[in-house]
């Protein structure tokens, strides 16, 4: 999962890129609005961390753009304690969720785990596949109720997968869920990540559709 954190306070901006590297997103962090701007003319994101006071271009104003220009990104708000008719604009100009500073970083993520499976259409707290159980709060994955070991980025490939059961993604687009900016992309990353996914996993799981992507299919409910 790729996320754009939007944040002027260097200290806070460098402690919420680390956390939520730590939790296995990816994360490019720009300090002012037209510069977040310009990051999401030209790049994929699944989720935006928007602080409202930022310099160039206000969080409120770049909000209302990115509505205006029918971005479906999930955006949750960060704004100051002091400032309530902030939020309540942050809210009106199509944020979906906002927290008060300062703010945990546990809770910072759970919220951002509730946004991805909201978006996703998802209203359960893990997404099932066959046999397959994928936990996002707690990046736990079981296969026939066993506990598979994956690392970050192949927790990060299966989740992307698993959001979109049914839609080819090709490696491109899920090259930029595992990777932030200034992180070198490892050639054929994703054919190892996958590789190792199928080896865990079942080699059934995830269709290759040569030159074009990967999917996994819906589950055939028929039989
Ligand atoms: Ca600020």
């Amino acid at each position: 999962m790729r996320i754009l954190l939007v944040e002027d306070d260097a200290l806070l901006g460098d402690g919420v890129r680390a956390g939520l590297k730590q939790a296995g997103f990816a994360v490019d962090w720009t300090q002012d609005g037209l510069a977040a701007k310009l990051a999401l003319e030209t790049e994929a994101y699944d989720l935006i961390v928007l602080d409202l006071g930022l310099p160039k271009l206000s969080g409120t104003e770049l909000l209302k753009w990115l509505r205006s220009s029918h971005f479906k990104v999930p955006v949750l708000v960060l704004t100051a304690r002091d400032t309530v008719s902030d939020r309540v604009s942050g809210l009106n100009a199509g944020a979906d969720d906002y927290l008060i500073k300062p703010f945990d970083l546990d809770e910072l993520i759970a919220r951002l785990n509730a946004l991805l499976r909201r978006s996703a259409g998802l209203v359960t707290m893990t997404i099932q596949h066959s046999d397959i159980v994928l936990t996002p709060s707690t990046h736990h994955v079981s296969k026939d109720g066993q506990t598979i070991e994956l690392s970050a980025r192949e927790f990060t490939l299966l989740h992307e997968l698993l959001l979109h059961v049914g839609r080819v993604q090709s490696r491109e687009q899920l090259e930029q869920h595992l990777y932030g900016w200034g992180e070198e992309v490892e050639s054929n990353s994703v054919e190892v990540h996958i590789h190792h996914l199928r080896k865990k996993l079942g080699s059934e799981l995830i269709r290759t559709l040569r030159g074009v992507g990967y999917v996994i299919d819906k589950e055939d409910t028929s039989r």
